[in-house]
Parts: C-alpha cells; structure tokens; sequence
C-alpha cells in the first residue's frame, strides 16, 4: 500500500483497506469498534420526525419547525444518542432541531456567502476557492456534513442548498498550483473528512506537491459528531512526520458535546502526528452563559484539544435566535477565563467578515493611559502600572 512507510507506527488495529464493512448495530464502545462504522452512521442520519422521536421526545413546536423547514436538517446517530430526551433547552438538541425562529431575518445578510467569501469580486478563482488574505486560501471540497448546524453560517451552501457551487476539486488543485503566493490550504466544506480516504489521501498528496504550500489545515465537525471517523486508515492518511504538517480545527461548542470517544479519537489524531484545535461559536442560549463558557473550554484541554478561535455569530440569514450582543464573548473570556482557569484554555475571540478575521478583544485590561504610564487591570479588579517606553 502506498505511504505505509510514513505510518510513523504500527498499531494491532487491522487495516480497514482490505476488508468488506460488515453490517451491524451502532456500537459506541471503541474496544468492539466496527470496521467503517462511521459510514453506517452517516448512511443512517437521523433527519426524519419518525428517527428522531426515537432519540428525543419531539415538542409540538419542534414537530412543526422540522414539517415547514426547507432547510436540510440532520445528525449521526451518535450526535442524537447525546441529547436529552426531555429538554428542548438541551444545548446538543438547539444545535441539531430545526426552530421556527430559523424564518426570522433581522440581522442577517441575504447572499451572505457570496459577499463574505468575496465570490463576486474581481479575482477569477475556481468556485471551490475562497479568499481573504494573500498567504492562505479556504479550499472547500464538499457541501455534506456529520450534522446540519442550525447556525451555520454556510447554511446556503450546506443547509438550505440554495448556493449551487460547483466543486471541482481538480481545477482547485490546479489553481493552487499556480498561486505560489499561497502557503497554506484550509480544506473546509461541508465536512471534508466525509470523503473516503483514497480521496484525502490525493488532495494530501496534490497539495504535498507545491513546494509553495507549507502546511494544509482541515476544518472538521467529524471528530465530535462523529469520532468514529477517526480510523487507522484515517490515521495513516493524515499522520506520520512529513514537511508540510497537518492541523486540523474542529467545532465543539459545549462541554457536553465532548465524550470518551471524541477522547481517544483526537488522542488518535495527536499521536499520528496531527494537531488539534478548536472553533467554537458564541450562541445564545447555549454557550453564553458563565459555566458553559468556562467549562467547555476547560473540557477541550482535558481532552488535549487547544482552544483557537470563540466565533461572534456571524450575519447570515435566518440565524439570529443564536445571536448574543458583540462584547459577549469578551465578557465572558474577562470574566471566566483570562486569570480564572488555564492559559491555555483562552481562545482569541473574533468575528469572521467580507475583510478577513477582526479580533473582538475590547481593552479591558487597560485601563488607563498617559505620558509616564499605563495603568493595568487583572481578573480581580487590581490594577498595577507599567512604564511607557517612548518610541
Ligand atoms: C478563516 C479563513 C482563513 C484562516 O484564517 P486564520 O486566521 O489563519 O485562521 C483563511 N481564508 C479564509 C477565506 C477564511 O475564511
Ligand atoms: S459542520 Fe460546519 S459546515 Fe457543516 S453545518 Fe455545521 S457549521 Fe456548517
């Protein structure tokens, strides 16, 4: 098999290439792991009233939001085993159960994606490229997921599927190519992980090819909605040691969405030589509440996931039932994370727009400025002083 030498270890794992899927019952003990379980998952998405009422008591209001929605919904059913029968409050259940808020518009913008990925602009650029900054390039493989967020801000694109792009994912290679300017990919979706392994394992190689690109980075769902994923042929597809590393950022917005197998799945992924991150989004009613905030972020460093970006909800259509005021997210790194818990656990907060990520970090630890001086507030309200060095 191609690459096996690069698989930087060998584990007792059997090599899922060679064998045929057997068809079983969802199991979510990792010692009795089925071979490519996680394609039964996805073949098995709950995305009917009938499933889902197997999973959760259905409340009348969610019964009518899912018969009038438009929108694609769904979850794996490892997604929908974690949330609660009984709550509709339940912060799983808010992310996966279409809501008639979803027909409610005041803040977003129609045609959100074409102004925010700039597909309008003057740059002619293969539909599967997105682009914001000169040096690294969002690379989007396919429109289908492990879960249809109700949030998502690429809803026409994955959820509504209003947005008919058209992804070619050779003529992406090719622009690539081209552009040696371009130092990093981010293969985004959808869920690029969902493709079978030979076609990661090309698109790796492709971009491996350039000897402009310098890293590859995957931006995955997969590895909390569905770890089982997570396979040694995944493991072998993306690890071992190579020049052009691989990161991978995942979205996990509440602690309760993280459970054993998303443990070992990204245990799996760290010890294969792929690094792990985490973007979550501020929303309403989920995580804007102190403990969820902080415990979340805590949860992602017990499980060796390092906290990279909180998102501000941003301004698509039919969303804003998520949305909290913009100095949320601040507040609630001021007042539960920075000097409260762990370092490592602190995100940087930002809002992704038309003109590129903008931290949202207001000065609050600044609290006064003059000729002489700063004066410097911490966590508790002290302040101290530190020089002002002259230019
Ligand atoms: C988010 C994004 C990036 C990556 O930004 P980072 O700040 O490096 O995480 C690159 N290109 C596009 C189009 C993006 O949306
Ligand atoms: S996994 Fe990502 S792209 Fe897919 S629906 Fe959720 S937020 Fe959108």
């Amino acid at each position: 098999m191609k690459n096996q030498q690069q698989y930087p270890f060998k584990t007792n794992e059997m090599n899922i290439h060679n064998v045929k899927p057997k068809q079983t019952a969802f199991k979510f003990d990792r010692e009795n792991l089925e071979i490519e379980e996680w394609q039964e998952q996805m073949k098995n998405q709950v995305d009917t009233l009938e499933e889902l009422e197997k999973y959760i008591n259905v409340t009348d209001e969610e019964r009518d939001a899912i018969r009038n929605t438009t929108a694609k919904w769904g979850t794996t059913p490892y997604f929908a085993s974690l949330m609660d029968r009984e709550d509709p409050n339940d912060p799983i259940r808010k992310q996966v159960v279409p809501s008639k808020y979803e027909k409610e518009n005041r803040y977003g913008i129609e045609n959100y994606l074409i102004f925010k990925e700039n597909r309008s602009g003057k740059e002619d650029r293969p539909d599967t490229i997105a682009r914001q900054y000169r040096d690294r390039i969002a690379f989007t493989v396919v429109n289908k997921c492990g879960i249809y967020c109700r949030h998502c801000f690429r809803k026409e694109l994955v959820v509504d599927e209003t947005l008919d792009l058209h992804f070619n994912v050779d003529e992406g290679l090719d622009w690539i190519r081209e552009h040696k300017e371009i130092r990093e990919v981010l293969v985004t979706g959808g869920d690029p992980l969902l493709l079978t392994d030979d076609k990661i394992e090309y698109i790796i190689q492709k971009l491996r090819e350039n000897p402009h690109i310098e890293m590859i980075r995957f931006g995955s769902r997969l590895p909390v909605v569905l770890p089982q994923r997570v396979t040694s042929g995944l493991k072998r597809v993306l690890g071992g040691y190579h020049k052009v590393p691989i990161w991978l950022n995942t979205q996990c917005n509440h602690a309760k969405e993280i459970t054993e197998l998303t443990a070992r799945a990204v245990w799996d992924l760290l010890t294969s030589g792929v690094n792990v991150g985490n973007q979550a989004v501020l929303m309403k009613g989920i995580n804007d509440d102190e403990k969820s905030f902080q415990e979340l972020h805590q949860t992602l460093l017990n499980i060796r996931i390092r906290p990279y970006y909180v998102f501000y909800l941003e301004p698509a259509p039919g969303i804003d039932h998520f949305r909290t005021p913009v100095e949320k997210g601040a507040e609630l790194i001021r007042d539960t994370i920075r000097g409260h818990t762990s370092g490592l656990a602190q995100p940087m907060y930002v809002i992704a727009t038309n003109i590129g990520k903008i931290p949202l970090m207001p000065d609050y630890y600044i609290q006064e400025k003059n000729e002489k001086e700063y004066i410097l507030k911490n966590h508790r309200g002290e302040t101290t002083t530190l020089p002002n060095i002259p230019q």
